[in-house]
């Protein structure tokens, strides 16, 4: 793998991977700059729609039911549904299948009869 051909602000040899063609990483080729950019205002944009977004609101008309298989596939539908609408920020898609998971896991190794279904 050939190394950028630049040099970093401070001077030193860049060390990312250059690109077939330029000899350049895709922070120091010219012609890769408008990707660049385009990838900082969808960065920029779901960091505030994950800290402010609709899914927050979304999110809330869903009845949260984790005791019943149930309530559980109708959180993961909703989960699904928002997803697939562009709506749940990839972060938040995690940290909620997690709990799903977790509370699918603690539902399955609670013996029958013990805990209200
Ligand atoms: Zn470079």
């Amino acid at each position: 793998m050939a190394l950028c051909s630049a040099s970093t602000r401070a001077g030193r040899p860049c060390r990312f991977a250059a690109r077939r063609f330029t000899g350049l990483c895709v922070n120091h080729d010219p012609e890769y700059q408008h990707i660049q950019e385009a990838n900082r205002l969808i960065g920029a944009q779901r960091s505030v729609e994950s800290r402010t977004g609709a899914w927050r609101e979304a999110l809330a008309s869903v009845p949260i039911d984790l005791a019943t298989v149930r309530g559980r596939l109708r959180i993961l539908e909703a989960l699904m549904a928002m997803d697939l609408a562009g709506q749940l920020p990839a972060p938040i898609a995690r940290r909620l299948l997690r709990s799903l998971a977790a509370a699918t896991n603690v539902s399955a190794n609670v013996p029958k009869g013990t805990v209200p279904p």
